[in-house]
């Protein structure tokens, strides 16, 4: 049913970059047998998901939406990959984003233009864009998508579907294909906070093939669903709150600042003074990691090569003719801030901000248990309303990237809508390995 009502969808969505009906098919007669058996079997065996194509799974491709990975097979399974097929993970496709997660559009993806389920003269959001629009479309029932700065909580909002960032070292990072190994999190993208519980539970964990993979056992998820926030402390962070917040998502939050409030909730405003750095620091970072992770794409062992006369040549030409206009602006910005003499002044200065934005953040767990927020300061914009100008599509990242930033989990969960029609999600963040509360809450909300 899900692949019938794919096929009547797609035409407009274009959210998946390729198909996988017929494994799909074959695990879910596999289910079907093992029902028939008596067999038990797990809460996700046989619901068709799908996941971002910067997601590894063996013998399929992972373009990363890049011509420098069109063609490319990887010959292992992302550890989150291998625990889902282990739960009869009936895998419909891979969904399109923008290159290399690097975008908050997916209009930056080298091969589909993905649009908005709502209203297809919109964008998705992004960089999960294919993982949001699958959901909210029905093409699929979950999704996985990865989110570095906001890449699955913005296309949430945008889509009005959950999007759920998980604590940096819940998931493990192996066979994700790195954008900013210190700040990327693979995590789910939902109908529901339910869902978004039952995939969180397949997929969490310790791996000891991931170096910053979080030891120790994961609670139930799913124990969290539990409606009530009374004596619940709430705190709205003033400074997400500024001039550049658009007024019909301002009234949403606010109105759901109201919601909580009602069900016995205490609301407090705090303060988190630093997150105005946020949006530079992580653009520091951020870039510094990229032009060191995608030094690997060389023609020599991964994906594109363009023939030459030497392999300077080759590698200059292969990563010029692989690379879209983002890309190469990132790895320029990135390999600069890098250099030295520049070093200390940007990279080493964005650490120090990272580390203050931190501790803001611990101090502000102190005194309530989790905060709400806007998840971006505008609904989904138009195709083509940002693209002539890097920075304001940047800033559609500013309540997202302090998140990643500070390594906490950080939820979108759908509020409302905008006077264009357009969804609008209000994001709830909780401190380190805070799933539960942050489930809670937000469970409590729908
Ligand atoms: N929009 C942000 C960026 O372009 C976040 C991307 C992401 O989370 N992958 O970097």
């Amino acid at each position: 049913a899900v692949i019938a009502h794919k096929e009547k969808v797609e035409p407009t969505v274009h959210a998946y970059l390729s198909d996988s009906h017929e494994e799909a098919l074959a695990t879910a007669e596999a289910v079907d047998k093992k029902i028939a058996a008596g067999e038990e079997i797990s809460m996700l065996a046989g619901i068709p998901g799908a996941v971002k194509d910067n997601i590894c799974i063996q013998g399929q491709r992972a373009t990363c939406a890049s011509k420098m990975l069109e063609n490319f097979v990887p010959p292992y399974n992302a550890t989150v990959i291998e625990k889902l097929q282990s739960q009869d993970f009936v895998s419909l496709g891979k969904l399109n984003m923008d290159e290399f997660a690097m975008g908050g559009s997916t209009e930056n993806s080298a091969l589909a233009k993905t649009s908005n389920p709502w209203n297809a003269d919109y964008v998705p959001g992004g960089s999960s864009g294919g993982s949001a629009a699958a959901v909210a479309s029905g093409s699929a029932v979950w999704s996985l998508g990865s989110d570095t700065g906001g890449s699955i909580r913005q296309p949430g909002s945008y889509c009005g579907v959950v999007g759920l960032k998980p604590t940096y070292g819940n998931i493990s990072r192996y066979g994700l294909i790195a954008f900013a190994s210190s700040l990327d999190q693979i995590g789910p993208l939902t109908r529901d906070v339910t869902d978004a519980a039952i995939v969180l539970n397949a997929i969490a964990g310790h791996d000891h093939r991931d170096s910053t993979s979080i030891a120790g056992e994961r609670p139930d998820y799913t124990k969290s669903l539990v409606r009530d926030v009374k004596g619940l402390r709430i705190g709205m962070p003033k400074e997400f709150f500024g001039d550049g917040l658009n007024a019909d998502v301002r009234k949403v939050i606010e109105e759901a600042a109201d919601t909580y409030r009602k069900m016995g909730a205490e609301i407090v405003e705090v303060s988190l003074p630093t997150s105005k750095y946020a949006l530079s620091a992580y653009y520091i970072i951020a870039l510094a990691e990229a032009s060191s992770n995608l030094a690997r794409y060389d023609g020599v062992s991964f994906g594109m090569r363009v023939d030459a006369d030497n392999l300077v040549e080759m590698s200059t030409k292969t990563r010029t003719a692989g690379f879209g206009d983002e890309v190469q602006r990132r790895i320029l910005l990135g390999t600069y801030v890098l250099s030295s003499g520049y070093y200390d002044a940007y990279y080493l200065k964005a650490l120090k901000a990272r580390r203050l934005i931190k501790n803001e953040f611990d101090s502000a767990f102190e005194q309530v248990d989790v905060l709400l927020t806007p998840t971006a300061p505008n609904t989904a914009f138009k195709f083509g309303e940002k693209t002539d100008d890097p920075l304001s599509m940047y800033l559609e990242d500013i309540c997202t990237v302090p998140v990643n930033l500070a390594g906490i989990p950080g939820i979108s969960v759908p509020a409302g809508f905008g006077s264009n029609g357009m969804p609008i999600g209000m994001q709830l963040l909780a401190p380190t390995m805070g799933e539960e509360v942050l489930l809670r809450a937000a469970y409590s909300f729908e």
